[in-house]
């Protein structure tokens, strides 16, 4: 009998609560600090960026939090996403292992799982009135997911896009486009911040932290603008949960009690890797279930594996509020690499605090080797990963070589698909990548 290869859950068994991590971390998150005072923020001081309503899910206490009937209506035209066995890869491999991944970026419009928390984001700031969303992006998938987003639900968007890549990768900039957002490159002539960069350096290539710092601008200049995050904030983090929540079902399905042993994804800022492996974690900190969580992050941004656990600011003007994280320094600027979505210079706090206490272990990779994983499992599975999760393929490929005689089960987050990205293949297969 052939065996199951998909596991797919119907649209009505989509998540109805998120799983926020909060309450249960073995520390507590510290709280962000305003760099004024170097006291704890006060959340009231967060309005003028944030809807109010995630504002009280950055800070919530409470372990359910209800997902709206609206955003769930919304989620399910592009979701559950389905659990895969990975028969191809392992049969490469030569394992014993059962390896599986949640693939993010078969039903998502814009092909990757940005879109989860996007679509939460625009839809509470709709509620409260917000007019326009001002966000960053680096290669611009979170841009166009919040574009779409954006666009669903009636706002005005407007995307600081980091230079190098609106240069470089015109395809993003034309979907965000095309679903109506505004897009500038970054360093930018529109805030008074970029012009400063620019008049010291014309052609400078811009950075995420830069970009943040000028969309920001962008929420303080106008009320009805608000300020959005693709990553590493708490509430984005929270609405990426479904992807692990609908996984620990899928598992049941494919009668894998009690779970993996192996949690992989990469990481940028944390969202996806945190939506995945924050259900199953909190297992674990509840009862005991053992297993390795992994964050497979980029050389060119190894914070996790070489930055400093501390307060630190999320973007290059220092304008935000001071998070503890592991970072790089927020005047980091990563070399080029094609998996732009893993070149920030920090990560979540929460995710640094399961770090820190020993819950989670990075690994790192080059863009070299994250490739030549890439190809291995386009060969094996026929699917072409985004270069930030091929990071992930790695990972787990060390970890199946590793256990080669052990059965290991192992999952992955392949959060987005490659499709837009083949440039950076293109390089790869002609020796071109740095
Ligand atoms: C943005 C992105 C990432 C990295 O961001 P996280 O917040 O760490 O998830 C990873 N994979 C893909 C496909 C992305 O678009």
């Amino acid at each position: 009998m052939r065996k199951r290869k998909r596991f797919e859950l119907d649209e009505n068994e989509l998540p109805k609560k998120w799983c926020n991590i909060l309450p249960d971390l073995p520390n507590p998150c510290p709280p962000p600090l305003s760099p004024a005072t170097n006291e704890p923020i006060n959340p009231k001081d967060l309005e003028v960026l944030f809807a109010k309503e995630l504002i009280k899910q950055e800070i919530s206490s409470e372990p359910e939090i209800t997902i709206p009937t609206e955003i769930r209506e919304m989620l399910q035209n592009i979701r559950p996403s389905p659990l895969i066995r990975a028969f191809g890869l392992e049969k490469q491999l030569k394992t014993k292992s059962r390896i599986f991944f949640k693939y993010e970026g078969e039903k998502s419009p814009t092909g990757s799982h940005k879109v989860n928390t996007a679509i939460s984001q625009a839809y509470y700031n709709k509620k409260e009135g917000t007019e326009t969303l001002a966000t960053e992006t680096g290669a611009g998938q979170w841009g166009s997911a919040l574009a779409y987003a954006c666009k669903l639900f009636d706002l005005k968007c407007k995307v600081m896009m980091v230079r190098a890549s609106y240069d470089q990768k015109p395809h993003r900039r034309t979907i965000m486009e095309l679903f109506g957002a505004e897009v500038s490159p970054s360093p930018s002539s529109i805030t008074e911040f970029g012009q400063k960069i620019l008049s010291s350096d014309p052609r400078h290539p811009g950075s995420l932290g830069i970009a943040i710092s000028e969309a920001i601008v962008l929420a303080l200049q106008n009320e009805q603008t608000k300020y959005s995050l693709g990553s590493v904030l708490n509430h984005v983090l929270l609405h990426q949960t479904v992807i692990g929540l609908e996984a620990i079902d899928q598992f049941r399905m494919a009668e894998e009690s009690p779970g993996p042993n192996f949690v992989v994804g990469c990481v940028g800022g944390g969202s996806n890797f945190a939506g995945l492996a924050y259900p199953f974690i909190r297992e674990k900190l509840r009862n005991g279930y053992e297993f390795e969580a992994v964050a497979a992050e980029s050389t060119a941004a190894s914070k996790m594996s070489d930055g400093d656990y501390r307060y630190d600011f999320g973007d290059t003007a220092n304008m935000t509020p001071l998070l503890k994280m592991y970072t790089l320094g927020s005047d980091y600027i990563p070399p080029p690499i094609h998996a732009g979505g893993l070149r920030y210079h920090g990560v979540a706090p929460s995710l640094s605090v399961l770090i820190n206490a020993g819950y989670v272990s990075p690994r790192k990779y080059d863009q070299q080797t994250a490739f030549k994983a890439a190809e291995i499992f386009v060969k094996s599975e026929g699917i072409i990963p985004a270069p930030e999760s091929a990071h992930a393929i790695t990972a787990v490929i060390d970890i199946a070589r590793e256990h080669k005689d052990e059965e290991q089960t192992i999952i992955f987050n392949l959060s987005g698909h490659g499709l837009l990205d083949l440039l950076g293949y293109q390089r790869y297969l002609s020796n071109e990548l740095e």
